[in-house]
This record gives C-alpha cells, structure tokens and sequence, in this order.
C-alpha cells in the first residue's frame, strides 16, 4: 500500500533539478501540431460529428478495412513483444518502392522517428543541417537537441520553387544532412529531379528528400539511390494511406546508410497492431489506387474553387494540401482559422512556419462533400 501523506516539497531540490535542465530544452521553440477533433469540439461547443478536419493532411476516406481487420486479430496477441525485424514489412515496402529489402528502414513514430534515428546517426554538437523555409518545422524540432545548428536556405514563394542556390550558398564543412521536402509541406511545390541532382553532387551531406506526399505528385526518385550514395528518401504510411494514427514511416537508401541506422533504431517501436496495419494496407492495392485518385480529384476541385475568390491568393499544389494568402480578406491567419473553428472547420493556421508571415493558411483536401462544404463556408465569411 501506498502511504497516504501529505507529500512534503523540497524547495532546494526542485531548484537544482531545474538547473540540471539541457539549456537546449530552454531554449527549443515549441513545435505546432495541427488541431484534433477532441480539443475543438469542446473549445468551440460544436459536434464532434460535424467537424470537416482540413488541418493535418491526413486522408479523409479513412483507413483501408483490411488495416481495420488485420488490427482486430491481432489485438489478441498484445502482451506479446511485438515484431523487431520487421522483415515481412520491409519486403512489402520494398516492392511498394521498387527497391529491395536491404534498402528499407522502419520507423514507429512514423517518419518522424526516421528524423530522430537520422539525428542520432549523423549529428554530433555544433553539425550544420540545411532547410530551405518554409518547410516542414519538425526537422528543426528534432535536430536540436541533438546539437544540430540549422541553417536556412530559401523556397520561393512567388512560384513555389527551391532556391537551389540558397541551399548551395549554405554549404559548410559543417553541414551533415540538407532536408529537401518535396513535394514541399506547407507550400505544396516540387523540387525537379535536375535540382535535386545539382545539389547532391555539390556535396558531401546527406540529402534527406522527404516524400511524405509523393504518391499525390506522380513523381518518384527512387533512382537517385542507386546513383549516388548521399541519397536519403523518407516517406510515410500516415498521408495517403491513411495510418496516421497508427504512426508508421519509412526511410530508403542504400544497404550501408541503412545498417549503420539500424544500430540506433528504436528497437521495439512499432507496435503489432501497427505492423498488421501497414502490412494489409500496402498488400490492398484498391485503396491505395483509390486513395491517390480521389486524393487529386479533391486536390484540382479545391484549387479551383478557391481561385474563385479574389481576397485569396492560392498557390498550385501537387500535394493534398492548399497553402493560400488571405492577407486581403482584412484579418490574420489566426484570427480567420478561429472564425472557421467557429463553423467547425479545422485549417492550419500557418504562422508558426518559419519563413511565412502572418497570413497564410494551409488547407487539406476533404471529401467531395466537405470540400462542397468548406467553400460554401468560405463564401460566407468572405463577403
Ligand atoms: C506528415 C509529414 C511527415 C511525417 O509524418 P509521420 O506521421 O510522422 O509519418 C514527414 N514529413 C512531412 C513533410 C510531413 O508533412
């Protein structure tokens, strides 16, 4: 039994607790998720079942059923240890990739515990690691602790391109890993495989390209792998095959790079049910073809729609995401996301992205009939 005292603080011991504190975690900006269901439904007093989320680029038609069912049997199994090889997955990613085994690392944090399993890999005190801003905040989040220095190259937002000489002009010696996101999260852009090229072979760091989204761009760059032996590729199961709850990321390149990582990898991350989950999903071809098809339409529907408004200035995704200006509509990115919180619509307020102002709004594709809905929401509050 646990004895029912009053606990007795000790001032001096809480105080040098704090000073023993990493400075770095003083220092670490906060990293922004988007919002849940959960926390709006009871913030803004609306029904969680009337939520249209457009916020985190998840995939709206939810998860395959073979994902669903293959949990449920499994779900018996679970005081067991789960799987540490993975190596079913791994052949599976494989052929999903065109790529062999021996090229596939798996994360159980998603790609995001391919970023970390990259920082423990490569970044000692005082490394440099490049991104182009705006991009995607996590690198930053997760490369920091570790000691890493970021230092920014540029993404022009005029045509939502790479700045390819920004990236080359922040070569350093110190520089160990250029994060290359394309297509790029929150803008939408890609990088052309002549850029990416020009940039791999101007260094010796690696590049990480992070295809969270490819599927939605038809564009693949698995090649550059075999070509050259910087090449990092990190993709996930939480966008277009839509495991995002179930935190499954991937990461490609060659055998080498690969078996180095392994040595650091989180060992038992990826859970059972996880595992199943990816496993069926990548084996149900239909709803992946299904996924990326729908995925477009609504992707070209919404474009479309909100080219419409005179007061947003919309920039051409190839992803399944629209990032928009709303700076003449007269209110900030927060205040505008509120009032569409108010209406039970979730959008990315994106002022927490380095490297964009105070007026810019990412939204993710809905269903046809959300994004019916968002429009017409959209229509009234911009008269
Ligand atoms: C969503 C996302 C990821 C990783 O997502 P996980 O859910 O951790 O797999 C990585 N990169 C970009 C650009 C993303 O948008």
């Amino acid at each position: 039994m646990l004895a029912n005292k009053p606990i007795l603080v000790d001032l001096k011991i809480i105080i040098i607790d704090t000073m023993k504190i990493r400075k770095i975690i003083n220092q670490l900006d906060p990293y922004v998720p988007g919002r849940s269901q959960d926390e709006i439904a009871n913030e803004y007093g609306v029904k969680k079942e009337d939520i249209i989320k457009l916020g985190s680029n998840e995939n709206p038609w939810g998860p395959s059923p073979n994902a669903i069912k293959a949990i449920c049997e499994n779900i018996n199994n679970i005081n067991r240890y789960p799987e540490s090889n993975l190596k079913d997955l791994k052949e599976e990613i494989a052929n999903y990739s065109n790529l062999k085994s021996e090229n596939v690392i798996v994360g159980g944090d998603g790609a995001d515990e391919i970023i970390e399993v990259l920082a423990k890999t490569f970044i000692d005190p005082e490394d440099e690691f490049i991104v182009p801003l705006p991009s995607y905040m996590y690198y930053e989040f997760i490369f920091k602790p570790y000691g890493g220095i970021p230092v920014y190259g540029k993404w022009n937002i005029e045509d939502n391109s790479l700045d390819v000489d920004s990236v080359l002009k922040a070569i350093s010696e110190r520089t160990k890993v250029i994060f290359l996101c394309s297509p790029n999260n929150p803008t939408g852009g890609i990088i052309t495989k002549e850029q990416l090229e020009t940039i791999i072979k101007a260094t010796d760091a690696l590049i990480v390209i992070d295809e969270a989204y490819y599927e939605y761009s038809l564009i693949n760059n698995t090649e550059l792998i075999d070509k050259y032996h910087n090449v990092f590729i990190m993709r996930t199961m939480s966008k277009v095959l839509g495991l995002a709850g179930m935190r499954v990321g991937y990461g490609l390149s060659n055998p080498k790079l690969i078996e180095y990582m392994h040595r650091i990898k989180p060992v038992f991350s990826l859970t059972r049910t996880s595992y199943s989950a990816a496993l069926e999903t990548l084996k149900d071809k239909e709803y992946i073809e299904k996924s990326i098809t729908n995925g477009i339409k609504s992707r070209d529907y919404l474009y479309n729609e909100l080219k419409k408004f005179k007061e947003l200035d919309v920039l051409k995704s190839y992803s399944n995401y629209i990032l928009m200006n709303i700076k003449r509509t007269g209110h900030t990115a927060s205040e505008f996301s509120k009032e569409l919180l108010k209406k039970a619509v979730i959008v990315r307020d994106c002022t927490s992205f380095k490297g964009l102002d105070e007026y810019w709004i990412r939204a993710s594709i809905g269903t046809l009939e959300e994004d019916k809905k968002f429009i017409a929401i959209l229509k009234e509050l911009i008269k």
